[in-house]
């Protein structure tokens, strides 16, 4: 069930320290935006969970090393959330535009970005827990929006015993088997697989 890879991560590596010697690497950001405004609307965050290379470097590379604290709420907040996508995504336009479209210096933005949003990450990952960055990523807001109530998990209650195996293994610390509506579930099926009754589903 589980797609995301450990070779997804290195992708993050290429484009933050290669791109600063080859800034075309940056595009690939697009090839990222694209694949997940393509998918947010028929699946929510399933991207995040299976496909993305920070995802899969905050799930295997940082988890090992993660003090996997709890996420605090207010970072799933979208008096947060917000603020911090329109900040992001408002820098980014500034810069391009300041660019004049030269190709290089398009793509050493798409690289500063991607150097700026892994270093926070990292920290966060590190500090607190490894996907604690994913609780307020632009990129996964994004998604939650255009994505809502899209491919949901279903609890089913006959057959749950309340056992929190679930809960233990959601890297986004999602209260599984609680409450019906989880928007920023991002599909992984980690908790699918824990569950000793077969009582989740998507
Ligand atoms: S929240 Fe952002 S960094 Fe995390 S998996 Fe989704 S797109 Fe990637
Ligand atoms: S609720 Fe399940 S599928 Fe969703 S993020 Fe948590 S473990 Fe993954
Ligand atoms: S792992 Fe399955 S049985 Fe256990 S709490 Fe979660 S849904 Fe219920």
């Amino acid at each position: 069930m589980q797609k995301i890879t450990p070779y997804l991560g290195i992708i993050v590596i290429i484009v933050s320290v290669g791109g600063i010697f080859y800034p075309k690497l940056g595009y690939f950001l697009l090839l990222v935006f694209a694949s997940l405004m393509i998918i947010a609307p028929f699946r929510g965050r399933w991207f995040c969970g299976n496909l993305c290379p920070r995802g899969s470097f905050a799930d295997f590379w940082l988890a090992p090393i993660s003090r996997k604290a709890n996420i605090p709420p207010v970072f799933r907040s979208m008096w947060l959330r917000a603020p911090i996508f329109a900040a992001l995504m408002g820098f980014m336009v500034y810069r391009i535009i300041q660019t004049q479209g030269i190709v290089d210096k398009v793509g050493m933005v798409f690289v500063t970005m991607c150097i700026l949003t892994t270093a926070v990450s990292i920290l966060f990952g590190l500090a607190i827990a490894p996907r604690a960055w994913c609780s307020f990523c632009p990129m996964g807001t994004l998604q939650r929006t255009i994505g809502k109530g899209k491919y949901e998990l279903k609890v089913d209650r006959e057959k749950c015993i309340e056992c929190g195996k679930c809960r233990k293994v959601c890297p986004m610390q999602l209260p599984v088997n609680e409450i019906l509506s989880k928007p920023d579930c991002i599909k992984c099926g980690r908790c699918v697989e824990a569950c000793p009754k077969e009582a989740l589903r998507f």
